[in-house]
Order: structure tokens, then C-alpha cells, then sequence
């Protein structure tokens, strides 16, 4: 039985709801550590006054002390905490580890049971955490240790959720055998342990390497918890990789020590002559009253402050993921401390599998913020779509035009682009030099080739890979001529790799170019189907190509902006053209024409015949209903929806990846726009 399901993706982020027994709660969350005893703001009110969800307390510590330990086992955690939310608790683990007690301390299986019989919502296995400082030897034989007691661990936790823990410390090969064996065993939320060294070192890049090791075998419809991550400089890149659940033990240790933790990093307040935020605490006194205070009054406020700016950074988190621009907080994040860009850069070699959970057809704006724009998960899958499915592959002549900050692109071009209208692919060809790379002109409104904002001028490392796009694609298609306009100085020079080919001509002005294309137009060649065709089979691949010549077919096209509206088969709308992503939706009619023509079977999903009657009125397509859906979709494509006898019971859009629907036993995986009834 799982317990989370997800609303909105973003890169490997999730926007989710997790239900418990005492609620149920919104992710990315921050569960403030709470000490029965020695917490001066309580639980209750980490929850009215600072927004917080769900609470963690550690059961060694309530086990330990006789007064919480009787509440504890009388009444239940959540009255000793005087809290009716939910609660995690932890083992003991890191105390065990941070004052080097004796094995015989805490039983492993002791602990298990103790948190069940104090009803907490998600109890944690006492696994080993080892030191950064010991040998790779040492951290495999206690991953191990921590496998076996999981192992044991899971098998008595009847109703209480398990957090099993990955273990492995900076070796991502040990991770990763960490993460696949816990992920065969029935545990409801996975952190990964261990990194609290590494985030008092700033080794974020080391703790990139380990959640994403996790991450590749750990179920995804489990939690991801990043255990001892509370610094919320750190927030947006680790929810960008995928972690759900963090933990704060922070507010309060850093106030201790008269540090104020900011996104952007920690200030000790002795530096500071203003306070620079606007949390209630700070914008009702100043940096020398706040000096002034006692300790205790001091630290007291220290943890209010570090409260509000965490809880707003979580809240800042889960809008980003809301509007699809999660990389972009991520990425200014990375510009507060070189250890967290060097975090990001390493996160970026691994950006096939956040293309992978990256959701097609966003509708955000690309705003650059340094030459890893060039490589947001969104722009490599345009590109590898494209190397893949562009239709036109021979050709006479190909015309190369820069357009940096110009958009539409074809509305700086126009006297080229009617020429281009009148010619066939076969003739000719153009392709827009953007600062992503190329773009053709059949696909020049899909998402993101034309939702950049980038600067004028182009940084040298996005050069290369724009270089390097440009060759791959122009590799793949056989022509005679290339037509160069030179209007961009940056992009001038990638013209010179051509020059030994003996196919460049370079021009200068737009009647230059048009004068050098051999002068055979078409009048009646129909551009718009041309362009048709691209985005179809760019959106659902080759195979449903040909229904471009299908009888009876026409296309409405917006005289405002030129652009594709509906695709009509005799009166009626079969695809409607979404502007902000550049590509189709289906109506019933269209998913049934897709099917009719050979649609590829990633874009087919099949649901059990027992909710047929319900999806066929409109409902969502929900998750647990999925019978069939190839692990290779990608959340945010349109599908189209089944029974189990292939009749079409719907289109809409995916929610979840493939694997995901399969996966998730809550929430939506289709969202049906269109279906039999509707
Ligand atoms: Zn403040």
C-alpha cells in the first residue's frame, strides 16, 4: 500500500500529497526536529504560526528519559508532543554515531518496536551511519549491517509506516546496492543517510551523487527523504533531484551558535549593521537591538527567523515546481556558494535521467542564467527529438539564419520565410542559429525553442554546444548548398567549421540569400501541411505522419500569428494546436484517427475494463486503474486511452511517466480532456 501520489512534476522533483494516519501532507515539506523537552516552540504552533506540515522527534531520545518515555507508552507520541498532525520519528542512529556509543545501546529491533508502540505516523530502522573519515571497506561492511537490519526491521512494522534508510556514504556503487536492495522490501518512505557531514562540509556535490545513485532504483511512488538536510540553500536543488521529505534539526543549532540561515546561506548576526530579510522578526527590530538581547531572547528569535526564511523557502520550492521552473530557482541558488554550482555541474552529468522525469509540453519561459541554460533537461530533450524525428532529411539547399533575441524567429525573416513557403523540403530547408542551437522552421513554436530569454550575446561554453547541435543535425541530412547569413558576430564564427566542406556560401543581406537559391518555385506547395507533418511526427513519431493526406483534411490557420489553430478532418476538429507549447492536443475524434493510423504504442495507455464506463464519461484516468503503459512515456505527452480491447476510451495528458502509472497505486495518470461521452 503506498501513500503518495503526485500532482505536478518538474526535472525529478515532485509535487506531492503523502497521507498518514494523523493527515495528510504536501511535498516538498520540512519537518522541523522537535526534542520533547527541550523545544521552546512547540509543535503545535511550528504548524499555525510558521506553516510547517508534520513534525520529526527522535524515539531514542523519548526511550531514554523515563518522563516521555511513560507519556510516550501511556498516551501515545502525539500527546507527549501535544500535536494531532503528523509525526516521524527517528532511531537514534545519528546519536549513536555523533556520541559513539556502544553497539548494545539501542537493539535495532527494539527501537522498531518501541516507535510502533508509540504511534508514530512513520517510524525509521536504526541503521548504521558511518563516518566520512573511515575507508570504502568499512562504509560497505555497514550498509550491509543496515540492509540486514532492514530487512529484519520491515518485517514487524504491521501499520506503522517504515522509513527504510540508504546507506553507502560517498560511494554511489555502494548506493546504488543500498538502494536496490531496500527498494525490494516494503518500506513507505526512503531517506538517504549519511549526509550530514557532507552538508556541514559543503559537500553538496558528493550528495548529488548519492541521491541520484538512489534515486535510479529506489520505487518512485516512495518518498524520498533527505535525512539532516535543513539549510534551505540546498532546498531547491535537492527537491530538483528528486527528495520529498527534508528534516531541520538546523533552525535551532545554527540560532545557538548566532547564526541566521538565508537561501542564499548563513550569516552570523554579529556581522550584520542591517537585517537583511523580511520575516516578522527582523522587519520589527534592528541588527544593533537585536545584539543587544539576552541569549536566550536572542536565540529564541535566531529560531523564529530560521523558521520563517526555511518554511518560506519550502513553500518558494513547491510554486517553482508548480510553474515548471524549478531549474531556474535551483540554478540562481547554485550563484550563492561555489560548493553548490559545483553540486549543480555535477548534477547536470547526469541529465538523461532528468530528462527522463522531465515532463514534455511546458509552457514556461527559459530565462537564462549561465551557460547551463543550454542544457536544462526541456532543451536536451527538444534535441534529441529532433536528431530522431525531423522529417526532412534530403535536401538542395539549407539557409542558416542567427536570430538571437528576435521572436517568432520567422517574423524577422519574413521575406525569406515566403520563400521558403514556396518551396519543397526537398528544395530547401531553414533552419533558425538560436542561442539553444538549431531550430527548423517547421518546428520554430514547440517548447522551448522559441520560450528563451537569453542575453545578446551568446557565452562561450553555450557556443560549443550550439556548435556541436548544429553539426549533429546537419550530419544527418544530405544536401549540396548551405546558405549562411551572417547577422549574428557570435555565431559568425561557427560558420568557418563549414569552410573546408566547399558547400558554404556566406551572404550578407536577405536579397543576397534569396538571389543564391536556385530559382524553381512551387506555387503550390502547401507549406502548412509541411509544417503539419513535422509537428505531428515530432509529437507522436513517423508512423502517423501520412495523416497529412487524408481526404476531407484541413487546417485553420490564426491570422494574427500564422500559427497552426485546429486541424480539421471534414467539419470537425480532430487537433487543436496548445500556443504556449507549439504542439497538439487530441479531441476524440483525433484519438481515434491517431489510432486508426498506426499510433506508437508509447502514446497508448490501457486501463482495466472495470473503469471503462467511468473514464468513457470523462473522469481522470487514475493511476491504480492502469493496466498497461510503456515505460518509456514521458509525463506530459497526450495519449490516448484504452480497455483492455484497444476500443478509445479517451485522450488527454499524461501526469506521470510510464513507469510512474505503473508504479503509483494514488492519484491521477491521465487527466482526460476529451472522452467517448464528453
Ligand atoms: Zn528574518
Amino acid at each position: 500500500m503506498t501513500h503518495f501520489e503526485i500532482r505536478a512534476k518538474d526535472g525529478l522533483a515532485r509535487l506531492g500529497r503523502f497521507t498518514t494516519k494523523h493527515g495528510t501532507v504536501k511535498t516538498p515539506l520540512l519537518m522541523p526536529v522537535v526534542h520533547p523537552g527541550k523545544s521552546v516552540i512547540k509543535a503545535p504552533e511550528l504548524v499555525s504560526h510558521y506553516g510547517f506540515q508534520m513534525v520529526i522527534t527522535n524515539s531514542y531520545i523519548i526511550r531514554s528519559h523515563e518522563r516521555f518515555r511513560n507519556i510516550a507508552v501511556e498516551k501515545g507520541v502525539h500527546e507527549l508532543l501535544n500535536f494531532s498532525g503528523p509525526i516521524m520519528t527517528d532511531s537514534g542512529t545519528f546519536q549513536m554515531y555523533f556520541h559513539s556509543l556502544p553497539d548494545e545501546e539501542i537493539d535495532p529491533l527494539e527501537i522498531v518496536e518501541f516507535q510502533k508502540s508509540i504511534g508514530t505516523d512513520i517510524g525509521t530502522i536504526l541503521d548504521v551511519f558511518s563516518d566520512p573519515k573511515v575507508g570504502k571497506t568499512k562504509v560497505e561492511q555497514d550498509m550491509k549491517i543496515s540492509l540486514e537490519r532492514a530487512k529484519l526491521s520491515v518485517d514487524m512494522k504491521e501499520d506503522m509506516m517504515l522509513a527504510g534508510t540508504v546507506q553507502g556514504g560517498s560511494y554511489p556503487d555502494l548506493r546504488e546496492i543500498s538502494a536496490k536492495g531496500l527498494a525490494s522490501l516494503d518500506f513507505d518512505v526512503h531517506p538517504i543517510g549519511g549526509v550530514v557531514p557532507f552538508m556541514e562540509q559543503y559537500r553538496y556535490a558528493d550528495i548529488v551523487r548519492a541521491t541520484l545513485a538512489a534515486k535510479k532504483h529506489l520505487p518512485p511512488d516512495r518518498p524520498v527523504h533527505l535525512f539532516g538536510c535543513g539549510h534551505p540553500m540546498f532546498f531547491a536543488q535537492a527537491a530538483l533531484l528528486g527528495c520529498d521529505f527534508f528534516d531541520s534539526a538546523s533552525y535551532a543549532k545554527f540560532a545557538e551558535g548566532g547564526r541566521m540561515l538565508h537561501p542564499t546561506g548563513t550569516i552570523h548576526l554579529d556581522q550584520l549593521n542591517e537585517l537583511p530579510c523580511d520575516c516578522p522578526v527582523c522587519s520589527n527590530t534592528t541588527a544593533p537591538e537585536f545584539k543587544t538581547l539576552d541569549k536566550t531572547e536572542r536565540d529564541l528569535q535566531l529560531m523564529k527567523h530560521n523558521l520563517y526564511v526555511t518554511s518560506a523557502e519550502m513553500r518558494r520550492v513547491r510554486q517553482a515546481i508548480s510553474e515548471g521552473k524549478l531549474f531556474h530557482l535551483a540554478a540562481t541558488r547554485a550563484r550563492s556558494h561555489p560548493a553548490l554550482l559545483e553540486a549543480f555541474r555535477v548534477m547536470m552529468e547526469y541529465s538523461q535521467i532528468m530528462v527522463e522525469s522531465d515532463p514534455i509540453g511546458k509552457t514556461s519561459s527559459i530565462f537564462y542564467t549561465g551557460s547551463e541554460t543550454v542544457m536544462r533537461p526541456e532543451v536536451v530533450s527538444f534535441y534529441q527529438r529532433l536528431y530522431e524525428l525531423y522529417p526532412y532529411r534530403n535536401t538542395n539547399t539549407i539557409i542558416i539564419v542567427p536570430d538571437n533575441a528576435n521572436r517568432p524567429y520567422s517574423e524577422s525573416a519574413g521575406i525569406i520565410i515566403e520563400e521558403v513557403r514556396r518551396r519543397k523540403p526537398e528544395d530547401l530547408i531553414l533552419l533558425f542559429l538560436t542561442p539553444i542551437g538549431i531550430v527548423p522552421w517547421e518546428l520554430e513554436h514547440v517548447h522551448p525553442a522559441q520560450q528563451g530569454v537569453f542575453p545578446e550575446t551568446t557565452d562561450s561554453l553555450s557556443l560549443e554546444v550550439v556548435q556541436q547541435r548544429l553539426h549533429k543535425f546537419l550530419d544527418s541530412i544530405s544536401f549540396e548548398n548551405l546558405l549562411w547569413f551572417r547577422r549574428n558576430a557570435a555565431t559568425n564564427a561557427l560558420s568557418d567549421s563549414f569552410k573546408d566542406s566547399g558547400k558554404i556560401v556566406i551572404v550578407e543581406t536577405a536579397s543576397d540569400l534569396i538571389g543564391g537559391i536556385d530559382d524553381k518555385p512551387d506555387e503550390k506547395q502547401d507549406w502548412i501541411k509541411r509544417k503539419l507533418r513535422a509537428v505531428l511526427t515530432y509529437q507522436w513519431g513517423p508512423e502517423v505522419a501520412s495523416m497529412v493526406n487524408l481526404e476531407g483534411l484541413s487546417i485553420d490557420i490564426s491570422r494574427s500569428t500564422g500559427k497552426i489553430r485546429h486541424v480539421k478532418l471534414g467539419s470537425e476538429i480532430i487537433f487543436t494546436l496548445v500556443p504556449t507549447t507549439g504542439l497538439f492536443t487530441a479531441t476524440y475524434e483525433g484519438g481515434f484517427q491517431l489510432l486508426k493510423h498506426d499510433l506508437d504504442s508509447k502514446y497508448i495507455v490501457r486501463l482495466d475494463d472495470e473503469v471503462r464506463e467511468y473514464v468513457a464519461d470523462g473522469k481522470s484516468a487514475l493511476a491504480k486503474f492502469i493496466t498497461h503503459a510503456n515505460p518509456n512515456l514521458r509525463a506530459g505527452e497526450e495519449v490516448v486511452v484504452v480497455d483492455s480491447s484497444n476500443t478509445l476510451l479517451g485522450v488527454g495528458k499524461a501526469l506521470l511517466t510510464g513507469r510512474e502509472m505503473i508504479a503509483f497505486q494514488r492519484g491521477v495518470a491521465v487527466n482526460i480532456r476529451h472522452s467517448k461521452k464528453s
